[in-house]
């Protein structure tokens, strides 16, 4: 497999186009088609229903410290400037931006290494004699706006880079207006912006994107085992939809790569087709995090160098971007402790899962043609939960009454599933054509179909075909996805 023809699939079979295309399109921005966007929501239901929905809060999961409870929140994208200011982003979410004079290239630091000059022949970065790349200056991420009509500095907010903030700012909301105790994790799907310097590599680093965060509010003494817990459970969760080759890995950040207050930071990472031998890119990131957040939103943005934590003061000996003032802290109705909560953040993007997902998902082989000669296909092996299209409705031929029974069931199937109907070319194209879209199911109605009832039910990774009565398709189709 090579990203090539991952690109090429997901462009003609409607997974993922380049945003405005017609203009030339806008480097850094993609939009998802008709079979991206099933996908990518499916990936989303999937995660919130197995983290929120479907959480059972009743009993003690295997390896977690002890029973929690999970709730979700959706925020604005423009938030409060101070939050970022509060949260580190306005002053330290900078990248390094190097320029080429020569090329005038625009690169960021830290990628300079695997990043090909574009001056020919091909070499690296800087390797030329002729590259001439100016001192690293500091480039900050967020995009900014302006709030009404005037437009001074003082209107200036931002889109969020990251969904977290939205919920360490409401946490007091959530615990006020719930009957929830702690541990809770509060869950947020939603886009995320970042102006990335060198968007590249597909969808992987893109300047809009979807984000899919936890933030888990805990006793400060059960934080470290809360992280192990969460660490090994996210791992999983990308293993139970196939994500499970040696493609996939658990990187835990050496002690020097830590911020000051966390005991631990993980990363799952995705063997990528783009990167080179041996390099792996991050699918999500797992950080204990402290009482970082909460206090910072509370007492002013923390100084993350001091240990304990203290507020980073300006000139004046004041905050330098104060706080909110209100208190964030925790009261155990049970205990009567009061604490500020540690917090646990698993933070995943939706689009590197997706993108993972294809490409673990992507395969080439041979399937028996309608002379039952072995044809090459491309097959995405979507797990079937995912799959954007969960079953096609294919009558064999055209006529004798096939594509009237094959609408039916369509039109019974279609109520509760992703289905496709197709009735033009041969089934044997038909079939292919489903399994480069990665459908796991293709039902068809045969001559036999409208003597007995009974359809034929193909599976899209054995090829095996079970014949089943046509009255039970809904309930076998059930049965296999979800
Ligand atoms: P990277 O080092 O690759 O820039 P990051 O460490 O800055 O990523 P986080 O801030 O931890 O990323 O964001 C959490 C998750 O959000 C990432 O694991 C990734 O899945 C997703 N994400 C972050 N930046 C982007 C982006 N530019 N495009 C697509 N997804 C992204």
């Amino acid at each position: 497999m090579d990203m090539e023809q991952i690109v090429s699939l997901c462009k003609r079979r409607g997974f993922v186009f380049q945003s405005s295309e017609i203009y030339g399109g806008l480097n850094g921005f993609w939009d998802y088609g008709p079979l991206g966007v099933e996908l990518k929501r499916n990936i989303k239901n999937a995660w919130w229903q197995d983290m929120v929905l479907a959480h059972d809060d009743l009993n003690v999961l295997p390896g977690a410290p002890g029973q929690y409870s999970m709730t979700g929140i959706d925020s604005t994208i423009i938030m409060h400037p101070q939050i970022w200011k509060c949260s580190g982003h306005y002053d330290l979410f900078i990248d390094k931006m190097v320029d080429c004079k020569e090329c005038k290239g625009r690169f960021r630091e830290d990628h300079i290494p695997g990043t090909p000059c574009p001056i020919k022949p091909s070499k690296m970065v800087g390797q030329h004699d002729k590259c001439s790349l100016t001192e690293p200056r500091d480039f900050n991420l967020m995009f900014k706006t302006t709030l009404g009509a005037l437009g001074t500095e003082d209107d200036a907010a931002f889109l969020r880079p990251e969904t977290a903030q939205g919920i360490f700012v409401n946490f007091k909301n959530v615990i006020d207006s719930t009957r929830y105790r702690l541990p809770l994790g509060i869950a947020q799907v939603g886009k995320s912006f970042r102006n990335e310097i060198t968007p590249r590599n597909f969808t992987f680093r893109s300047r809009e994107f979807e984000q899919m965060e936890i933030e888990f509010f805990c006793h400060p003494n059960e934080s470290a085992d809360w992280y192990r817990y969460w660490r090994d459970r996210r791992m999983k969760w990308y293993q139970d939809y196939g994500v499970g080759s040696e493609r996939l890995r658990l990187r835990e950040h050496a002690s020097d790569e830590l911020s000051h207050y966390s005991i631990g930071t993980a990363d799952i990472e995705y063997a990528f087709p783009f990167l080179s031998e041996g390099e792996y890119g991050e699918l999500e990131g797992i950080a204990h995090r402290g009482d970082f957040d909460l206090r910072s939103h509370m007492e002013g943005k923390l100084d993350e160098k001091t240990r304990p934590l203290q507020v980073q003061l300006g000139p004046d000996g004041k905050p330098k971007w104060r706080g909110s003032g209100k208190d964030l802290s925790y009261r155990d109705d049970l205990t009567n402790e009061k604490y500020v909560p540690h917090v646990i953040e698993p933070s995943a993007g939706a689009d590197r899962a997706t993108l993972a997902i294809i490409c673990e998902a992507y395969h080439e082989d041979e399937a028996p043609d309608e002379e039952g000669k072995g044809e090459k296909r491309t097959v995405l092996r979507f797990h079937p939960r995912l799959a954007p299209i969960k079953a096609a409705i294919l009558p064999l031929v055209k006529k004798d009454g096939m594509p009237e029974m094959a609408k039916d069931i369509y039109l019974a199937l279609k109520k509760h599933f992703n289905v496709f109907y197709d009735e033009k070319s041969s089934v044997g194209r038909r079939y292919r054509r489903q399994d480069e879209a990665g459908t796991p199911y293709c039902i068809t109605i045969d001559g036999q179909s409208l003597q007995d009832g009974t359809v034929t039910i193909r599976d899209r990774d054995t090829l095996q075909q079970e014949r089943i009565k046509a009255a039970d398709c809904m309930q076998v189709v059930r049965d296999k996805v979800s």
